[in-house]
């Protein structure tokens, strides 16, 4: 199956790189920007609904501009994939899938999409258009033979470091068939617990930093603004954030690869993370944990290879129901980490015996759906689908 994957690695520029990125940094926010502005007025003012194309005339009016000079210093297909991000972004607001387009500021992660036109690859050296000299790469993981380069993002976050993002084409093969299936249970106190009884221990980065994230920001909010200790204080906020967000995602791609590469068929209980987003004391250690990514991972690994990935409806007991005898509590709060079935008499770690519980309410779901002529290899139910089986 041919797919897109991206291969993110580190680079460091040099001054002249590092400058010439500020400045198509700056370019590529501008245009965006006005972009915004441009479409957004013709809008409200015109009832009109503007699309790539004519933000693009827009760019080619401005670029005759004399102080609008400036942005004929840096490639314009960067600019034209800047009118392009915008233009995804209105499509994502259209159909419902995020919130209308925000301004880019200057104090966030900077990037820029270079397109196949925009930069030159040849024995594993990058070469970016408007330089001379090739990217310093740090090649963490190499390409994969047959990658076809479809673009690359150029990214500084807020800690300074300067990423490359590679969208690749790439064939993937599926993995050897197992027998073997499992279902997760996510949670707040334990990340992902197996149905065989495997737990990953949620290390809560966040909260673990947190007293020195404290310290650090403290120490920023007590300099002088504009100051230079200042830029070094809030360097350090950045980098530690940097390193949580890191951590986190390590944990959470070996994790997933390690489920794909073990079980044909991944059965989890589907969240409804916005909604608990917003649920004031629960979102700090959710937006921790992450499960949203868990499950995003989960979803597209199993579809490259080969295996079924099924999100149950998000409303079955699956922590209240015994898995020895199926007898359904009242209730069980959130604090109750073990208890004993008053049916059958069977102990239970609660994280365990939702877990169970979803694999074999998955296991069923999915024998229903094989007769239905659903392809369970290829794509997950569709909610009426999901609908339809409850
Ligand atoms: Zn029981």
């Amino acid at each position: 199956m041919i797919v897109q994957k991206a291969f993110k690695y580190r680079f460091f520029p040099t001054d002249g790189q590092s400058a010439q990125l500020a400045r198509t940094f700056g370019c590529a926010r501008y245009v965006y920007n006005q972009a915004l502005d441009y479409r957004s007025k013709a809008w409200q003012q015109q009832k009109k609904s503007l699309g790539y194309h004519d933000t693009a005339l827009k760019l080619t009016e401005w670029k005759q501009e004399p102080e609008k000079a400036f942005l004929s210093e840096v490639s314009s297909v960067v600019l034209q994939q800047s009118l392009r991000n915008l233009d995804t972004a209105f499509t994502n607001f259209f159909e419902k899938r995020a919130q209308y387009p925000k301004f880019k500021s200057r104090r966030h992660r900077q990037s820029a999409r270079y397109a196949t036109n925009a930069f030159t690859f040849r024995d594993g050296r990058i070469i970016l258009a408007k330089q001379s000299e090739p990217l310093d790469m740090v090649w963490s993981r190499p390409l994969p033979d047959d990658a076809k380069i479809i673009n690359l993002t150029i990214s500084r976050d807020t800690s300074g470091r300067y990423f490359v993002s590679i969208l690749v084409e790439t064939d993937v093969k599926p993995l050897k068939k197992t027998k073997t299936e499992v279902g997760i249970d996510v949670g707040i106190m334990t990340l992902a617990t197996t149905s065989d009884g495997e737990k990953i221990k949620n290390p809560r980065p966040l909260v673990k930093h947190e007293k020195r994230l404290r310290i650090l920001q403290r120490r920023l909010s007590r300099k002088d603004k504009d100051s230079n200790n200042r830029a070094k204080a809030r360097l350090r906020v950045a980098r530690l954030h940097a390193k949580i967000s890191d951590t986190r995602r390590n944990m959470l791609q070996q994790f997933t690869t390690k489920i794909i590469s073990e079980n044909q068929a991944i059965f989890v209980e589907g969240l409804n993370v916005v909604g608990m987003l917003k649920h004031p004391n629960l979102a700090k250690h959710i937006g921790d944990a992450a499960f949203a990514e868990i499950f995003r991972e989960l979803e597209y690994k199993a579809k490259w290879y080969g295996r079924t990935y099924l999100p149950l409806d998000r409303f079955f007991p699956s922590s209240k129901l015994c898995s020895s005898c199926g007898h359904l509590l009242d209730e069980l709060p959130l604090s109750v980490r073990e208890w004993d079935c008053p049916c059958c008499g069977a102990h239970h770690d609660r994280d365990i015996n939702a877990a169970i519980n979803i694999k074999l309410a998955g296991q069923y779901l999915l024998k229903w759906l094989k007769t239905t002529g659903w392809d369970a290899r290829k794509v997950t139910p569709t909610r009426n689908e999901r609908r339809r089986s409850a």
